[in-house]
């Protein structure tokens, strides 16, 4: 199978053929149909992340199909399922114990630590994938997979605010304003300075206000949500904020937050952090996706052109979500052009 790796650290993705996994017990080995691209994954490359498994495929929103089982796993070959950021937990340490295995100090983590979904295949624990129907599109749903949901997960962490400003409009912001819109809260989009198209973008997804991340806010905020990593930006939205507000930090890594007066945060001003996703957050954030008809907005890459897809979303080129898609084998595509939509078997 075709896989593209980073071998080291601020190096490109290299192409390679590997063997097909073979799967212990509780595994199964998906067939990639698509793989969504995430920030996490430049992250990866720029080694910002702590004790990143050289070499590793990345990719941890996989939209695929059972290829094969181990005896014990979950799933029959040939269902449709999709592959998150929690790769494993532990189920054991006090923080399982807790209920909160996104905070597992054992966790492994797709694409960081175990082999992602920039490949052709892969080998996943079956007990930390989510069973999807075969009607949902595959590339349009990939991105729910990690920027829907942990931006669902940031997204609840601001509770009932009414006024909230997201800081950073790429693939978890564009889902998540669709939510918080049909909710009917109103949206503050700060972009990159002099970012129209962004600004467009966000307006197009029915955010009241759209403007530079340096501008003040129009309006006292109740709640920042910030997705880009960029630690300046949370001084800069406690300032936004009206007392009692809340800033949530979505991303994994940022760059260190500047120093700021105690009065910008005194009023009850809080500032968290959200870290991975549980399985129940999966599960709940795909039937509100579903309920609420969330379409993510997605620019299509072949497998081989991964480097390029890492690239537009480094320089904010895109609009919406990156996605890989996989070659569908000749007969397979030939055979899906002859049967309309509806008729397809479920
Ligand atoms: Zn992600
Ligand atoms: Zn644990």
């Amino acid at each position: 199978m075709k896989a593209m790796v980073f071998r080291e650290a601020h190096a490109p993705l290299q192409a390679e053929d590997r063997e097909t996994p073979s799967p212990g017990a509780h595994d199964i080995v998906v067939r990639v149909l698509a793989c969504a691209v995430c920030r996490t994954d430049l992250h990866v490359q720029d080694a910002e992340l702590p004790d990143v498994a050289y070499p590793i495929v990345p990719g941890h929103q996989v939209v695929g199909e059972v290829e094969a089982r181990g005896p014990d796993a979950e799933f029959e070959v040939g269902d449709r399922v999709g592959v998150t950021w929690l790769g494993w937990a532990c189920g054991e340490c006090p923080d399982c114990e807790r209920g909160e295995e996104n905070l597992c100090r054992n966790a492994e983590f797709t694409g960081y630590q175990r082999d992602g979904g920039f490949a052709e295949a892969m080998l996943v624990d079956s007990r930390f994938c989510l069973a999807l129907d075969k009607s949902l599109p595959v590339v349009e749903t990939t991105p729910l997979l990690c920027a829907g949901m942990i931006g669902f997960r940031t997204l609840r962490m601001a509770g009932d605010a009414q006024r909230i400003g997201i800081y950073g409009f790429g693939s978890a912001a564009h889902i998540i304003t669709q939510v918080a819109v049909a909710e009917s809260r109103e949206i503050y989009a700060f972009t990159r300075a002099g970012d129209r198209r962004a600004q467009s973008f966000a307006k197009d997804l029915g955010a009241t206000w759209a403007g530079d991340s340096e501008t003040p806010a129009p309006i006292e905020l109740d709640a920042a949500l910030i997705f880009a990593p960029v630690g300046s930006l949370v001084p800069k939205s406690l300032r936004d904020l009206r007392r009692g507000g809340r800033v949530v930090c979505g991303g994994i890594h940022m760059s260190d937050i500047p120093s700021f007066p105690y009065a910008d945060l005194w009023g009850e001003r809080r500032i968290q952090s959200v870290a991975n996703l549980t399985r129940k957050d999966g599960r709940d954030f795909m039937e509100i996706a579903a309920r609420l008809d969330i379409r993510p907005s997605v620019t299509r890459y072949p497998l081989a052109e991964a480097n390029r897809a890492l690239a537009d979303l480094r320089r904010g080129a895109l609009e919406g979500t990156a996605v890989l898609e996989m070659e569908e084998p000749t007969t397979a595509k030939a055979h899906a052009r002859r049967i309309p939509k509806a008729a397809r078997p479920i």
